[in-house]
């Protein structure tokens, strides 16, 4: 069990505050309601807010992974060529998902830890004018890497194709402009970021995503944009609203509306830059390039001879504070901290403390064994 809900310092589920727990305990209502509707209208309009966009943005029962599938299926077709920019475990996971529906995937790879450059885009997308779609991730959870989505989005507007951002980790801690930074598809969770539990997916659609719709021709039913759509226009989802989790959402948007969204991202910017200065101090040293690291997720490279499974049981035995490790080729030597969402410093330091406590008793462990 967690000492405070607020030592589940994975990057995702998220502490939940005591305003969204206490939210979940309204009644159920009907969700073809008037009731329903009025409290999903105001949901849309703070979602539209927090997106940075007029546009639609859908909220299902789903999870992130929804949003990759939804961006794909609505709008493209198998064969159709599209450029899948890959710094990270989640970028390789929108390959897999591309793939399985028949793209022709071209990739830009950087390597892990490192950002994307939009110069480097544009000449990918330069040597392939056809490619039809761009699929980014804002924020790269494994590596705690923030791509560059305004300089992204311009190239890809230049060139034209449609432009699918994962946000899942990003929203709403690190900026995303959806309509001014010329993005298409964004979608996320409601179990980052968003201080909600795990079980909605959140996805806002541009409105030249409808010029695509009619031709995608891959078979699709719960992640229909059309359906959600209809549905939002009758002030409801197309299937059961899951009311339970968007009467948390609504209460997690009024708290981040309270707050103000410039608040919000100031709070995470500042908070990253604490963990990263914090541990680098233990010897932690986060592994994101500069200039690129990530407001809401940090990882670290263990020190030689300790992998993160070490430390990750060592946090929980010695502190009851839940860490992740990386993934991929990075999952032994790479640690991770969520400071998204529901955070504040005293957790963080707690968490720095607890950390430089477990690294002074591992060493001793690992030398004895080798
Ligand atoms: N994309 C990113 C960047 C993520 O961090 C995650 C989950 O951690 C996902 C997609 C998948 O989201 P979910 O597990 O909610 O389906």
């Amino acid at each position: 069990m967690l000492n405070d809900p607020r030592d589940l310092r994975i990057p995702g589920p998220t502490p939940v505050p005591p305003q969204v727990m206490e939210a979940m305990q309204q009644p159920m209502v009907p969700h073809r309601g008037a009731m329903f509707a009025t409290l999903f209208a105001e949901l849309q309009e703070q979602l539209k807010r927090i997106h940075g966009t007029k546009h639609d943005v859908f909220v299902i029962a789903g999870t992130g992974s929804a949003g990759w599938e939804a961006s794909i299926v609505n709008t493209l077709n198998p064969g159709d060529k599209v450029l899948a920019i890959v710094n990270g475990n989640f970028g390789e996971r929108f390959v897999t998902v591309a793939e399985c529906f028949g793209m022709n995937v071209v990739r830009l790879d950087a390597e892990w830890g490192k950002g994307v450059h939009a110069a480097d885009v544009k000449a990918a997308l330069d040597a392939n004018p056809d490619v039809r779609a761009v699929l980014l991730t804002h924020n790269e959870t494994s590596t705690g890497v923030l791509n560059p989505v305004e300089a992204i989005g311009k190239v890809v507007r230049e060139h034209g194709a449609l432009l699918f951002v994962d946000a899942v980790s990003g929203l709403p801690g690190a900026p995303l402009e959806m309509d001014a930074w010329h993005c298409d598809v964004v979608f996320s969770g409601s179990q980052k970021a968003f201080m909600c539990p795990p079980g909605l997916s959140i996805i806002a659609v541009s409105d030249r995503v409808w010029q695509h719709t009619e031709q995608a021709k891959i078979p699709r039913y719960m992640l229909d944009f059309k359906r959600m759509q209809d549905a939002l226009a009758q002030g409801s989802t197309p299937s059961t609203a899951p009311l339970t989790l968007l009467y948390a959402l609504k209460a997690a948007c009024d708290m981040i509306e309270a707050e103000g969204m410039e608040n919000v991202i100031k709070r995470h910017a500042e908070q990253g830059a604490y963990m990263r200065a914090e541990l680098a101090k233990i010897g932690l040293k986060p592994i994101a390039e500069a200039g690129f690291e990530s407001p809401t997720v940090t990882a670290a490279a263990t020190p030689d001879g300790v992998t993160s499974s070490e430390i990750i049981s060592a946090m929980i035995e010695r502190h009851g504070i839940y860490i992740a490790a990386s993934q991929g080729h990075l999952r032994d030597s790479v640690i991770r901290i969520g400071h998204m969402g529901w955070t504040d410093y005293p957790e963080l330091e707690r968490t720095v403390k607890a950390l430089d406590d477990v690294l002074e008793h591992i060493p001793a462990k690992t030398v004895a064994a080798d």
